[in-house]
């Protein structure tokens, strides 16, 4: 999956830095945004092939944000998935029910994420090529 281009929007700039890091390593584009109103302008101007959103964001959650991105046309196929510390198994539902492809548990494992991250890229493109 080199060269894909992910965009994180997450509020928490550490958590940003390191996930930057650990995906950059491996190859991907990194995209950041610290909120949904900046991650929603970044979709539409930049096309990620991925967004991972974390849920607890100030303004808008995760939740809202990626129901808005399911909405926009021409950019509804993009694969998003919830960063979320709520282990609640309702929390992990409601992610996908507001259109979320999948999950990844926080805190970040960052010897996992780059695997899960390239799981999540394959699994959207036979989906999209099937259609
Ligand atoms: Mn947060």
């Amino acid at each position: 999956m080199d060269g894909a281009k992910v965009l994180y929007i997450e509020d928490n700039v550490e958590n940003r830095t390191l996930v930057k890091r650990v995906l950059e390593v491996e190859g991907y584009v990194v995209l950041e945004a610290d909120g949904g109103i900046d991650g929603l302008r970044i979709v539409r101007e930049e096309a990620p092939d991925l967004v991972l959103i974390d849920i607890n964001l100030p303004e808008i959650d995760g939740y809202e944000i990626t129901t808005r991105l399911r909405q926009m046309e021409g950019l509804n196929d993009i694969p998003i998935v919830a960063l979320t510390a709520n282990v609640l198994k309702g929390d992990r539902e409601r992610s996908l029910d507001a259109g979320c492809d999948g999950y990844i548990q926080k805190p970040i494992d960052v010897d996992l994420l780059p695997a899960q991250i390239a799981a999540f890229l394959r699994q959207a493109r036979q989906q999209q090529n099937t259609i």
